[in-house]
């Protein structure tokens, strides 16, 4: 078993620890307090009181608030009840011409427009980029992930 100190565990969540070590942390056995370490660095940088009870995404968590678990992000605005679909609540943002695709995936990189755009999904509170997903032409109106 890997024994990791708390800011050997920040370094990881940062991504600035060295690959090496940690792809060693990652691969190994995890330390019985790990999952407890984690939360308590991720409550440690948020500016509300209330527990986290599971981070879902980069700056996104299950809260429990005062009108029960919710979906929240680091900068406290909070997105429902966390058994519904948290990208509901947010501001989307189509990239749907060669442009804006390419502002994220240069050159070659890019998708074909006719074929895909990418949807993503912003905080109402900050603006963070929370998440994204490609979306297929065919599909955009079917698709609600
Ligand atoms: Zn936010």
């Amino acid at each position: 078993m890997t024994s990791c100190d708390k800011k050997t565990i920040q370094d990881l969540i940062d991504g600035t620890l060295p690959w090496p070590a940690a792809k060693s942390i990652t691969s190994s056995y995890k330390d019985d307090d790990r999952c407890d370490t984690h939360l308590q660095i991720l409550w440690e940088r948020v500016p509300w009181p209330e527990q986290i009870l599971c981070p879902i995404g980069e700056h996104l968590h299950i809260v429990q608030a005062a009108s029960g678990r919710a979906v929240r992000c680091d900068c406290g605005h909070e997105f429902g009840d966390y058994r519904q679909n948290w990208k509901l609540n947010t501001l989307v943002r189509v990239r749907g011409d060669r442009e804006s695709i390419e502002e994220i995936y240069p050159g070659r990189y890019a998708c074909d427009p006719e074929w895909m755009r990418i949807r993503e999904f912003l905080c109402l509170g900050c603006y963070t980029l929370l998440g994204s997903r490609p979306l297929h032409r065919a599909f955009r109106s079917c698709s609600t992930s």
